[in-house]
């Protein structure tokens, strides 16, 4: 047996502490997934904007 199934491997992602606004809708962002830029904090997408246009564009 190789494998084992417990549910339990999944590691909580570090979030990153921010204060910007949403580049599109201006919503707050206190929290990001990823380390945020610099250069593109203007351009940064909540969590909302950000699938929508994942999703809006192939
Ligand atoms: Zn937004």
């Amino acid at each position: 047996m190789a494998f084992t199934q417990d549910g339990g491997s999944f590691q909580p992602r570090k979030m990153f502490d921010v204060n910007v606004q949403c580049g599109q809708c201006g919503a707050k962002i206190d929290k990001l997934p990823f380390e945020p830029d610099p250069s593109r904090l203007s351009n940064i997408l909540c969590r909302d904007c950000y699938r929508s246009k994942r999703q809006g564009q192939r």
